[in-house]
């Protein structure tokens, strides 16, 4: 199997002293493309760091120098765009909570007219695919164009296992929509947590992003922000000593005959399952008209809770994920209530 190289940036999630950057830079030099730092943090707190500022650049300059690297920091005004630029910064980022403002994109676009200077555009904090793809034309349409996208997962409300909720649905249609943007994960943001770090790498390597965002601190219990998501030097080798990189092309000919074959078999399920899907509405439109005769109500929840549980256990027998079949199902039963409200009415 031929192993492609992911593209990493990774470093500190904020530039903190300038031995922090220079001891983390020199453990991970030659593992990374583009050492990343934030100097400028938007934080949702006003009582957390946000940042060391202007002197965070000398740091990176002398960084870029004397590590023949490419340094990375976010910007989020025209006035950072402005000092990121007199410093000879090599890449921009544009953070979560500035994609979701076009206004403030705009402005920062603007700011950017005639450079040409590779900027990274996070995804919006909610999974709002537009605003994204938005943000990346604003920055398009001024003739910035070596861009690419960063999946770093969008804002979860209650209980999650994940700090940002990847919806990996949402980065493979960015994908779809704009195929020739590198799409680079940002595992970090979306943990939260570094355990989970490792195997939200290999996902997005699975389903062929270009690249991962990975903040790196040398003591991550100290550090001034992101502290719980960031990893040691140490477990950023390891993470990428284990990782699996597959082909996306398929060339041996083999190969392509045994998945062809595979292939043909899922179609055939899939055939079957539309062709049920379609009978299953035959039934609902009888319903409908049985409940509009006798004047009842489209949705029973009795029922709707019936069909929950009998549907997950008996998916549970089948050794299917439990989620999967209650999300399918909340999917079909909300069709099917939005068919019988158009009969009915
Ligand atoms: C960061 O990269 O440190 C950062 C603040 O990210 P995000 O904008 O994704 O929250
Ligand atoms: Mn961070």
């Amino acid at each position: 199997m031929k192993f492609r190289k992911p593209y990493i940036i990774a470093g500190p999630c904020s530039a903190e002293t300038e031995d922090q950057v220079f001891n983390i830079a020199n453990h991970i030099k030659d593992d990374i493309d583009i050492f990343r730092a934030g100097i400028w943090k938007p934080r949702t707190s006003p009582n957390s760091f946000e940042g060391v500022g202007l002197i965070g650049l000398e740091w990176l300059k002398k960084i870029q120098f004397k590590y023949k690297l490419k340094v990375a920091t976010e910007v989020a005004t025209p006035q950072h765009v402005e000092s990121c630029l007199s410093a000879g910064i090599d890449v921009l980022w544009i953070g979560a909570r500035t994609t979701v403002n076009p206004f403030y994109v705009q402005e920062i676009a603007e700011s950017l007219r005639g450079v040409d200077i590779p900027v990274y555009v996070k995804n919006p904090i909610h999974p709002e695919l537009g605003l994204w793809l938005g943000a990346l034309e604003r920055l398009d349409n001024v003739g910035i164009k070596k861009l690419s996208a960063v999946h770093r997962g969008f804002y979860n409300y209650g209980n999650s296992a994940y700090r940002n909720n990847p919806k990996w649905e949402v980065p493979i249609k960015l994908r779809k929509e704009s195929p020739n943007t590198p799409i680079i994960c940002d595992p970090s943001h979306i943990s939260g947590n570094h355990i989970l770090i490792e195997e939200i790498s290999q996902i997005a390597m699975d389903i062929d992003f270009d690249g991962l965002m990975l903040e790196v601190h040398n003591s991550p219990n100290l550090a001034l922000s992101d502290s719980n998501q960031q990893i040691t030097p140490k477990a950023f080798k390891n993470i990428l000593k284990n990782l699996i990189v597959s082909q996306s092309k398929l060339n041996d000919n083999n190969v392509k005959q045994e998945l062809n074959f595979l292939r043909n078999q899922i179609n055939i399920f899939d055939t079957e399952l539309i062709q049920l899907l379609s009978k299953r509405n035959d039934i609902v439109r009888e319903i409908a008209y049985l409940k509009k005769q006798n004047q009842l109500t489209v949705f029973q929840i009795e029922r709707w809770f019936e069909i929950l549980k009998t549907r997950t256990e008996l998916g549970t027998k089948l050794k299917l994920d439990n989620q999967m079949v209650a999300e399918i199902y909340e999917l079909i039963h909300k069709y099917s209530i939005l068919l019988q409200t158009r009969i009915i009415r």
